[in-house]
């Protein structure tokens, strides 16, 4: 048997395992077989990293280091990502089943979003009030907010990171990352580079273990003043009773079921090549996924045609294969899940147009194919259902209005995609549709400049952007009498 990696966490500067010891193991995808321990934090640990954070950043050289200082460890440390991205996206890969492909790429890319937050570590501040009245200068100063307990789900523990820690860094306040139970390697790996580039210790702080502890713990914590959460609506909901101990302030990127509107005066193949990618792209395990296809009944045969022979020919495999085109899924609930929910789409008067179970050659692994469902009626269960897996499932519609009325019957909101060539009724979707991001003409791109987030039950706050870094911060108004004269009698009003 192969020896499995073994990881610690990152707590105070100091790479430490569980206070009793407990580990518990992490499983590759691809296999389905265990290939690292993880420390399963106690309470004690949870504290002491969180303690960490705070003095690093009340009394530690946090507080003290200007916000260009800040920047230029971020700076430091976006360099070692990029250099570091092959290493990195190849562990993400082993633990995710996602490709190496797209975790090494993606794991350079999120280099870009520590090199805009450093850049924006010194853009932050305050106003002057034309204030009403005479004598007084009014102005606020933005401060950081302290420590910010960040709780991120499996997908993309790099990605999220970057989002998170970037901008709450950039203003001054530290952290406590919580990685997923499911894949906590490439978080463990990232904390590496958070040492190399001299970030003092206590300004990042990694724990591992499940929810409950874990993650309960941080976020109820009394020294915490954020939360930053990624994941799933139920966990969000244990989130917000969390944060009654504590009154921190909280962002949630929660789930989505994303439409995607296809027009007849589309172009055909770039949409096609749209949705294969928002779909099937990290085997559907993407919370922007665009799960919801929605195809004018004039091209939707001649659509559905097209999509099916991409579907067949897409290679499913080893996602450390560069001719991997789609890897596993990440846990065996999720596979379990997916089975049930594409059995019950059927029952209810689906039509399977591709895929709808495991492949037989791949063994072991968490594998399942790329699966298209015409749907009988927008009120079938699997339409506003988040499976986050390979599946889609397809409508057809006559007018535009037919279109927006149902991309917006959904309790979701997070994106949605818009593929026609009149710019004037892309711009009216556009609007018209009730999802944080609207890609025309694309599908599933992000950017450190451009905002991200939902609404709806896809949640509130917003990630990337340059106001993301105000979510960081919190004014302080300073009120200065400016006049030579005493204060009045206050009983004695003028
Ligand atoms: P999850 O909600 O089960 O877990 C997310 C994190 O919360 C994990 O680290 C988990 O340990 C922790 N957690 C669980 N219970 C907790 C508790 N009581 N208190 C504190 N923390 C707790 O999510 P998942 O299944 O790992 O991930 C999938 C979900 O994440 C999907 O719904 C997906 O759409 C969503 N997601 C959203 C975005 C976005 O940006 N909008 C991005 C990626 C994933």
């Amino acid at each position: 048997m192969t020896e499995l990696a073994e990881y610690k966490m990152l707590i105070d500067g100091e790479w430490i395992a569980a206070e009793d010891g407990k580990s518990f193991n992490s499983l590759t995808p691809a296999t389905g077989m265990p290939w690292a321990t993880i420390p399963e934090a106690t309470a004690n640990d949870v504290d002491r990293a969180v303690k960490s954070a705070h003095q690093a950043f009340s009394v530690g050289p946090w507080s003290k280091a200007t916000p260009t200082e800040r920047g230029r460890y971020l700076r430091k440390l976006a360099d070692l990502l990029a250099e570091k991205s092959e290493e990195l996206g190849r562990v993400e890969s082993i633990d995710t089943g996602k490709m190496l492909k797209e975790t090494r790429w993606q794991a350079k890319y999120i280099a870009e979003f520590f090199y805009y937050y450093a850049g924006c570590a010194d853009k932050v501040h305050g106003d002057t009030m034309p204030i009403d009245k005479s004598d007084m200068c009014v102005f606020t100063m933005r401060e950081p907010l302290g420590v910010v307990a960040a709780v991120v789900p499996w997908n993309s523990q790099l990605f999220l990171v970057a989002v998170k820690i970037g901008p709450a860094l950039a203003a001054g306040n530290t952290v406590v990352l919580k990685a997923s139970e499911h894949a906590s390697a490439a978080m463990l790996e990232f904390g590496k580079l958070i040492e190399e580039a001299g970030i003092p210790p206590g300004v990042v702080n990694i724990v591992t273990g499940h929810g409950d502890p874990c993650g309960r713990i941080l976020t109820s914590h009394p020294l915490v003043q954020r939360i930053s959460f990624t994941g799933g609506p139920d966990t969000a909901g244990h989130i917000i009773q969390n944060s009654k101990e504590n009154f921190a302030e909280v962002s949630l990127e929660l789930g989505g079921k994303s439409p995607f509107i296809v027009f007849d005066d589309a172009d055909l193949e770039s949409a096609v090549n749209g949705s294969v990618a928002g779909i099937f792209g990290a085997s559907g395990q993407s919370c922007v996924a665009g799960s919801r296809l929605y195809l004018q009944d004039t091209i939707a045969d001649k659509f559905l045609e097209a999509m099916v022979e991409q579907a067949k020919n897409i290679e499913i495999g080893d996602p450390l294969e560069d001719s991997t085109q789609m890897g596993p899924l990440a846990t065996t609930a999720q596979l379990d899940r997916i089975e049930i929910e594409v059995d019950y789409a059927q029952e209810e008067g689906g039509k399977l147009l591709h895929g709808g179970k495991r492949p037989s050659n791949l063994g072991s692994g968490w594998y399942y194919e790329p699966t298209i469902i015409e749907c009988a009626d927008q009120s079938n269960r699997i339409v506003d259902t988040e499976l986050f897996g390979p599946v889609l499932s397809v409508l057809r519609f006559r007018t535009e209005e037919e279109a927006i009325n149902h991309a917006n019957d959904t309790k979701h909101g997070l994106a949605a995609g818009v593929f026609s060539k009149n710019g004037a009724r892309s711009l009216r979707v556009a609007k018209a549709v009730r999802a944080g991001i609207i890609w025309v003409n694309t599908y599933r791109v992000v950017s450190p400049i451009a905002e991200f987030g939902g609404f709806k039950g896809s949640g509130y706050g917003r990630e990337s952007g340059f106001q993301a870094i105000y979510d960081y911060t919190r004014p302080k108004t300073i009120w200065v009498n400016t006049s030579e004269e005493p204060m009045s009698n206050p009983f004695t009003m003028r």
